[in-house]
């Protein structure tokens, strides 16, 4: 579903990191190995090292310039714009997001993952580690968009 965004994504690592010879220990900005002639390198991005593939390169590069999207608390927003700021239960005047947390935390939290899960569907956020970390969408675009 995300296949052409990750697809941007690894343009983007690609970019942002350079063939690296492991055997030889050095840069390798053409593709293959000076030294040695082999094309078996790693992605070495400055600062942090090298290893084998992009996919620690997109990561690396979504948690240094992206914020997670902080589900719970969106999905909490949500409610408070949704509802009365407080409920009265007899004479006692509560927070209606406190009251509904503590009263029937499987409830809540049935409509948080409801919640998670249509954001998802709905292109709002997406995901590249299986549903760990959450980011908006249209900021991992616009980082794509950079590349
Ligand atoms: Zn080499």
């Amino acid at each position: 579903m995300n296949s052409e965004l990750k697809e941007k994504l690894t343009q983007l690592a690609f970019n942002r990191s350079i063939s690296f010879c492991y055997n030889c220990y050095h840069e390798c900005p053409s593709g293959r190995c000076e030294s040695c002639g082999s094309d078996d390198l790693m992605r070495f991005v400055d600062g942090i090292g090298c290893e084998y593939g992009t996919d620690w390169v997109i990561k690396h590069i979504l948690e240094t310039e992206l914020t997670p999207v902080d589900l719970e608390e969106s999905f909490e927003n949500m409610i408070r714009e949704c509802y009365p700021e407080t409920t009265k239960v007899g004479w006692m005047e509560f927070d209606t997001v406190t009251i509904m947390k503590e009263n029937d935390p499987i409830s809540w939290r049935c409509a948080l993952n409801e919640f998670e899960s249509n954001a998802e569907s709905d292109g709002i956020i997406v995901s590249f580690d299986g549903g760990s970390t959450y980011y908006r969408k249209n900021e991992v675009e616009d980082l794509c968009s950079q590349a």
